[in-house]
């Protein structure tokens, strides 16, 4: 059982940046208003995410890092959307089969914070000497230790800490310019200050410009993509909503479209291809633009599960939807023309 645990969790969980999403997720699922987070050694040594969430009822803690456990089924009202947006509880059992992790954890209800530590998806100590008070705000902190360290395979296959440590700020990046009405920062231990630091009661566009600087905040476009009755039904798009540039940059390696699905970060391969294509007919070659966009699709037309990080994601009627963004796209970038 233990050895089958491992496997699964070695394929959701492939780098520090993997786990830190999903603790991210839950942060935001737990309606957070600041998110804090802190890294050492690439996420290797240490993640630490400090939410001043709902936190965790005390009654829960003893199973928190059990398979499929999760306090999210009664949002949704069918096993598909469920399966959809990946709240299946899997992913802190997994991360406690591959790392050190513990809690300190207070809800509103509570006097007092609790603790706990996990390993192999169980509670260290038992469900009631393995619980502790400590002094601590409403919220939760959770803290991941030496993630792989009983898998050397994945910890060799790992980039620098230096790269691990830049995926993770692109996670937070990402998600906090997505998620607004809540401020967001990412630091290393001992390092040389915030490397992401988000207001919470900054607009979207001061997010951007935030993370991305004002040359890329100063030149966007909103995107709201207008949605007939027909388009809903026939390919269950209901939203198409973003922020894109008005012209491309230079030398921006490092910005990628960002893609929101259903309120997750996804990479969408034939989408991030062909919105940049359209730039490329209007301006300059090897100039890259800025995308965010957000996208709602009725959650049964969407498949997350083709990539074990669920992040590669799959939907019924793609090319027609692609097909909608890019005309849209187009006719803007056509219009700045003239
Ligand atoms: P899922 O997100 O799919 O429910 P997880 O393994 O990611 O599964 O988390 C399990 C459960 O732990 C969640 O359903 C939630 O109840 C609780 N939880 C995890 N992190 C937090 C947090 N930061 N704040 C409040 N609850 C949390
Ligand atoms: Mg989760």
């Amino acid at each position: 059982k233990s050895v089958v645990n491992l496997i699964a969790a070695g394929e959701i969980i492939i780098a520090p940046s993997n786990a830190l999403k999903e603790l991210l997720e839950n942060s935001i699922d737990a309606q957070s208003t600041q998110i804090e987070v802190m890294v050492k050694d690439g996420g290797v040594k240490l993640l630490q995410i400090t939410d001043n969430g709902k936190g965790i009822n005390k009654e829960d803690m003893p199973i928190l890092c059990e398979r499929f456990t999760t306090s999210k089924l009664v949002q949704f009202d069918d096993l598909k959307s469920i399966a959809t947006y990946g709240f299946r509880g899997e992913a802190l059992a997994s991360i406690s089969h591959i790392a050190r992790v513990s809690v300190i954890t207070k809800t509103n209800q509570d006097s007092c914070a609790w603790k706990a530590s996990y390993k192999g998806g169980e509670i260290i100590g038992g469900e009631t000497d393995g619980i502790k008070p400590v002094a601590g705000k409403n919220g939760t902190i959770l803290v991941v230790e030496d993630l792989f360290y009983n898998v050397p395979s994945r910890l060799r296959a790992l980039r620098s800490h230096n790269e691990e440590y830049s995926k993770i700020v692109e996670v937070v990046s990402k998600y906090s310019i997505h998620i607004e009405n809540v401020g967001f920062n990412c630091q290393r231990q001992g390092g040389g200050g915030y490397d992401v630091n988000v207001r919470q009661a900054a607009s979207r566009k001061d997010r951007i410009r935030s993370v991305y600087g004002s040359s890329i905040a100063n030149n966007l476009i909103d995107l709201d993509i207008e949605i007939d009755d027909e388009t809903r039904e026939n390919y269950g798009l209901v939203s198409c909503k973003g922020l894109i540039s008005n012209t491309s940059f230079e030398n921006k390696k490092t910005i990628q479209p960002i893609f929101f699905i259903n309120n997750r970060l996804v990479v969408c391969d034939p989408l991030r291809r062909a919105v940049t294509s359209v730039y490329g007919t209007y301006l300059p070659k090897g100039h890259r633009p800025f995308i965010y966009m957000s996208l709602t699709i009725k959650p049964e037309n969407v498949d997350v599960n083709v990539h074990p990080t669920k992040k590669e994601v799959r939907f019924l009627n793609e090319e027609e939807i692609i097909e909608l963004i890019v005309d849209k796209i187009n006719d803007i970038l056509k219009n700045l023309d003239s």
